[in-house]
């Protein structure tokens, strides 16, 4: 693994001080490492697991032409010589059903009646729907109009789902429920994933208290735990919550080491400002390799990356503001790809979409800001999106009430009403 100090000596505009999103996105990928560790297990139980390999399917799905209808299976020759000659008519030898195929040879004047899934018999290329059919004689002769149906419809291919040989998925994906069918329909029991990720989390502040503790005056109670608990369980971490720790070396470092000792990753909030007079930075130095950024972001701009070792075991460490939207934020914006990365998870980054703002945005150009919007389709048919209220990184009920972030680029400047911006909707993010 590249060490912290190694990566960003060799950036030439590196400013700790002012750091753009994307540089601190691309120093974190750079430095972190998947864990290696796997486990196999039953597909059931790999839903939202790592995939650890790839997997080609062992077999042609479906194994067998069948037939995507209920109706009646016939060689489409016949509709070539009924042309211009009115109905079809076809005498029906036999019935196949999915599970137990038709035995015998269909010649050209021929149909068999044929289930849904069922092989489609030798000679046959064509289905033709039982509700566009005449049935006569009790079942032994079919009428339809040749126009009806073209030669090979309504059959499913061999292999037109997979075929034999063709990569399934591939290594890194987090399984879906959809995979866990195709993986089923592969004849797939069992699927090596990666072992999941052990994520420490605390909180830091002395003026923080629990839920469930009286609130003193001058304090506030602990939201972020509550938060990151709710962002983490979506990525199907095991979590250790660690409470809030109080502002004390002793305590600040016995718990950094012990986060370091049965996790992959610490995430804490709180104490990494500039203004801070707490111990939390101290430890964190003192522990490992660690830098303290100001990222050109709002909000969210403290935050603390770096790699902390006790005992021989090291964890990755992400200090985090200790606004409760910043934590929100720059959880979002950095830790969720980093926790897929360390869990060898191949993530493709958020869609973007545009939509037009209904309302100005101030906005600086030097920073990232990720206000919080609402978006819904316009009286026009477009998307539009306007901001929730108060925006400060304090007022977590804007996060709450919010379904997107609108992302005001680097560079961009001040948002007129009716301006496109760039949103990243909730969905499929948290
Ligand atoms: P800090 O980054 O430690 O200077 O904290 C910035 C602001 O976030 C202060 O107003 C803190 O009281 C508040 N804060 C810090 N940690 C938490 C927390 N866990 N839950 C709610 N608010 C917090
Ligand atoms: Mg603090």
């Amino acid at each position: 693994m590249p060490s912290l100090q190694s990566v960003i000596s060799c950036l030439s505009d590196y400013d700790p001080s002012a750091l753009p999103v994307n540089q601190a996105n691309a120093i974190i990928a750079e430095v972190l490492e998947p864990v290696r560790a796997m486990e196999q297990l039953a597909i059931r139980s790999a839903l939202d697991r790592v995939l650890a390999h790839d997997v080609t399917s062992p077999i042609d799905v479906p194994a067998h032409d069948n037939s995507a209808m209920d109706g009646y299976a016939f060689p489409s020759q016949a509709l070539t010589q009924a042309q211009a000659q009115g109905d079809l008519a076809l005498d029906v030898i036999g019935t196949a059903y999915a599970g137990k195929a038709f035995a015998g040879e269909v010649q050209a004047n021929q149909a068999v009646r044929i289930m849904t899934g069922a092989v489609m018999p030798a000679g046959c290329d064509t289905v033709i729907p039982q509700e566009f059919v005449e049935v006569q004689a009790g079942g032994n002769l079919i009428r339809f109009a040749p126009d009806q149906v073209r030669a090979g419809d309504n059959r499913r291919l061999r292999g037109e789902d997979l075929a034999r040989g063709q990569s399934a998925l591939r290594a890194g994906r987090i399984l879906t429920p959809a995979d866990l069918g195709l993986l089923a329909s592969l004849g797939v029991p069992e699927v090596k994933v990666r072992r999941r990720l052990r994520v420490a989390f605390f909180s830091t502040g002395d003026e923080l208290r629990s839920v469930g503790e009286p609130l003193d005056a001058g304090c506030v109670y602990d939201s972020n735990r509550y938060t990151l608990h709710g962002m983490l369980r979506r990525l199907n971490v095991e979590l250790i919550d660690m409470g809030v720790v109080r502002d004390d070396p002793e305590a600040m470092e016995a718990a950094f080491r012990s986060a370091c000792e049965n996790a992959d990753a610490i995430i804490t909030s709180g104490g990494v400002s500039v203004g801070d007079a707490d111990y939390t930075k101290q430890i964190m130095a003192k522990l490992g390799d660690v830098t303290f950024w100001k990222i050109a972001m709002r909000p969210g701009r403290p935050m603390a990356f770096g790699r902390i070792a006790s005992n021989g075991h090291e964890a990755m460490l992400f200090g985090l503001p200790g606004n409760p939207v910043a934590v929100m934020v720059t959880f979002y914006h950095f830790v969720r790809a980093a926790l897929h990365r360390l869990m060898g998870a191949d993530v493709a980054p958020l869609p973007r979409i545009r939509a037009r703002s209904t309302t100005p945005i101030r906005k600086k150009p030097g920073r990232t800001e990720y206000q919080r919007g609402i978006a819904a389709m316009g009286a026009d048919g477009n998307l539009e999106v306007r901001l929730t209220g108060q925006q400060g990184s304090g007022v977590l009920r804007s996060m709450s009430e919010a379904n997107c972030f609108i992302v005001l680029d680097h560079d961009q400047d001040t948002v007129v009403a009716g301006d496109l911006v760039e949103i990243m909707l909730f969905d499929g993010l948290i």
